[in-house]
């Protein structure tokens, strides 16, 4: 199967992150998608991360009922921090029957040349990138393993919801429902 990897923190997971997860498993070639919870940097300040199994169990809540979307831990398991050209190769040995594709955002691919071995990831995996208003692509999306998407992201991110949890506002429609029960008490402390 031809899959698309999707990283991020999710903290929490938002409607965001899921429109462009269901927007590519089912209007490109992609056959599924995995969100792949990326685990603390211990390099990071743990201020505002919520716990890796509390992130990824609100991940799986939010995808349990839909078959082309699927929760990823496998950076739980990797040496931290995890560059993706590593989770990649570790992917690729583990399910040699599946390809993979990056998944990231414009905001991400304008500034790709500062990861690891981005030449490396570039060169042997195909990364579709989908546009993000206010964020020019950069040159690197030329790139012909590069496929660029026009779609039309939500306007949320995970800061947002958890300043309207901390405020003591409703994030209803803005997460999943799933997952709005299970954020009870959690502002991001
Ligand atoms: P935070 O606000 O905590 O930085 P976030 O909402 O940006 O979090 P991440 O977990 O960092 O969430 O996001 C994972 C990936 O999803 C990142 O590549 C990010 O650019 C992208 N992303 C975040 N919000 C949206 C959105 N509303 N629409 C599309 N992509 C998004």
């Amino acid at each position: 199967m031809k899959i698309g990897l999707f990283f991020g923190s999710f903290n929490p997971i938002h409607n965001g992150h899921l429109a462009i997860a269901e927007y590519m498993a089912t209007q490109t070639d992609l056959d599924r998608v995995w969100l792949v919870v990326s685990p603390q940097n211990p390099l990071k300040p743990k201020k505002t991360l919520a716990r890796d199994h509390d992130r990824l169990h609100w991940v799986r809540l939010a995808v349990e009922n839909n078959p082309k979307l699927r929760a990823s831990d496998v950076e739980f398991g990797l040496p931290k921090p995890s560059y993706t050209i590593d989770t990649l190769a570790f992917l690729k040995e583990k399910y040699p029957e599946h390809q993979f594709v990056l998944i990231m955002g414009g905001d991400n691919i304008a500034t790709l040349h500062q990861w690891k071995n981005y030449e490396q990831i570039l060169a042997g995996n195909e990364i579709y990138v989908y546009r993000r208003p206010g964020h020019e692509l950069g040159e690197l999306a030329v790139h012909p393993h590069v496929k660029v998407f026009d779609t039309h992201p939500l306007d949320i991110s995970a800061t947002y919801i958890r300043e309207c949890l901390k405020a003591g506002k409703s994030v209803r429609y803005l997460v999943p429902e799933e997952v709005l029960g299970e954020l009870g008490g959690y502002g991001g402390h």
